[in-house]
């Protein structure tokens, strides 16, 4: 950090040096007249970064204290303080230069007092683009991002030598030769410096470490790969995993995230994407060896008898039934509601009915599950009637629950903690989508 903050201030002082001196070239009156100025100049300079410096000191104790909003909040009185001190000191200068010359420096020849007043009114026009990006160095500094300021400082001061040059050697333009490099040179820096920090800003700029515990990413999306009709979101995983591939973020494959682990870590923020696990009903008999989980069949289907039984008729129940009916095997979806697919909108259930009927997927509506035994489920129509159905199998797909337990462990892990997506509240992948969205943005 303070590498690029004392090369940035030698910088400052070695093409400062520079350029008065440049100024020998064009007459000894107007080096008369920017040396009796300079001491003028530089106290004004010094109160500008003073103010500045202040800034830098107040925005880099709300980064410490992890205070975003009023971090903020600082940094736009930073720079509008720099700015309204330089409007104020421009305007003086613009008004009283002439008499404040003449004053200071009545035994000096006409000649000099009248390039000494030229140069003061130059200097002080500057003092404008040149509060905004000093503003912002404030800031920049008070965030630790003093790499930047180098960098534009470099960049501001090249343009102001190389001005200076073409100005007094190459055009002759003597003392307004002085104040236009000046002023070039700090308007651009401002424009710079404002392009920066826009730019920052946008980018956002965090270093982000992505925990994963299994040796894959996508989560739930995975059974995009055995679902032929899911393609669509295999495509929008794999989308996700090259976006993160081509960006700065560390992802780390087998390695769970626990709160003792990420707070040691000691990150800014933390966000809580652990999904949610699937919900098993206290249904007699669920432990039974022929019943499996909805999510556990992808990728083992072939581990299933022809007679299936699949409890619960939301959008994974319906589709798993799809996917299993054109594998071969023949399910029974029992829905205790009297909708298939509730939840889902209603082109994707007109589609999940258009399905059924094609690959006659037989539906029990409004029957409950009230056991389940080796040789299939027991089941509760809604007249009450109880009876058996036959299965080799049963898949029990009755929803999503929260990782609420597992979330909650992380809430003190770090000064701001978001929890978004399933582990947040169970819904879709736009709503998953959405709010890890706006926690970026937030942070
Ligand atoms: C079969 C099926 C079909 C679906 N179809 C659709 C659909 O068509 N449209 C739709 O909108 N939604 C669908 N969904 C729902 C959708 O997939 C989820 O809402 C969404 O994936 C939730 O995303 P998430 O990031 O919150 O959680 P998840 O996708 O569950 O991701 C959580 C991740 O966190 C990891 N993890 C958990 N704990 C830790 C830890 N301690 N450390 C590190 N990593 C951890 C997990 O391994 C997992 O990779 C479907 C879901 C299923 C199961």
């Amino acid at each position: 950090m303070f590498g690029p903050l004392l090369i940035d201030q030698f910088f400052i002082y070695l093409i400062g040096m520079l350029t008065t001196s440049m100024i020998s070239s064009s007459s000894q009156e107007s080096v008369s007249a920017v040396s009796l100025v300079s001491p003028l100049t530089y106290m004004i300079i010094a109160l500008s970064n003073a103010v500045a410096s202040g800034g830098t000191v107040v925005v880099a104790q709300y980064k410490g204290k992890g205070d975003q909003e009023k971090m903020r909040r600082a940094a736009g009185q930073v720079v509008f303080a720099s700015f309204m001190v330089a409007l104020a000191t421009c305007t003086l200068l613009l008004v009283v230069s002439d008499s404040m010359v003449n004053w200071m420096f009545g035994t000096a020849d006409a000649v000099i007092r009248e390039k000494a007043t030229a140069y003061t009114i130059g200097f002080g026009i500057s003092l404008i683009p040149f509060s905004l990006y000093n503003g912002v160095f404030a800031v920049l500094r008070g965030v630790g991002d003093t790499k930047t300021c180098l960098r534009l400082t470099v960049i501001i001061n090249l343009i102001h030598l190389f001005a200076s040059m073409l100005f007094l050697n190459v055009m002759k333009l003597d003392i307004l030769g002085t104040t236009l490099s000046y002023n070039i040179a700090r308007l651009i820096g401002g424009g710079v410096a404002g392009m920066q920090a826009a730019l920052s800003a946008c980018e956002r700029g965090h270093d982000v470490t992505l925990f994963e515990k299994t040796d894959r990413l996508g989560g739930q999306l995975f059974f995009s790969d055995h679902m032929a009709f899911k393609n669509h979101i295999r495509d929008l995983r794999d989308y996700f995993i090259t976006q993160l591939r081509k960006s700065s973020v560390t992802v780390l494959l087998n390695t769970e995230a626990t709160p003792e682990l990420v707070s040691d870590a000691d990150f800014d923020a933390v966000i809580v994407a652990l999904g949610g696990i699937q919900t098993v009903p206290s249904i007699p008999g669920v432990d039974c060896s022929t019943v499996r989980m909805a999510w556990d069949v992808f990728g083992h289907e072939e581990e299933l008898g022809r007679n299936i039984v699949i409890v619960g008729g939301g959008s994974v129940g319906c589709e798993l039934a799809i996917h299993l009916a054109s594998k071969g095997h023949k399910p029974i979806v029992l829905e205790m509601t009297e909708w298939l697919a509730a939840s889902s909108q209603i082109s994707e259930r007109m589609s999940i009915r258009e399905q059924f009927e094609l690959h006659g997927i037989d539906t029990r509506m409004e029957t409950l599950c009230i056991g389940i035994e080796p040789c299939g489920v027991r089941a509760r129509a809604k007249d009450g009637g109880e009876y058996l159905i036959e299965a080799d199998n049963v898949i029990i797909s009755a929803g999503t629950t929260s990782r609420s337990q597992a979330r909650d462990a992380f809430a003190n892990v770090a000064f701001d903690v978001i929890n978004v997506g399933d582990c947040d509240s169970v819904g879709t992948i736009r709503t998953a989508i959405e709010s890890g969205w706006d926690a970026g943005a937030r942070i």
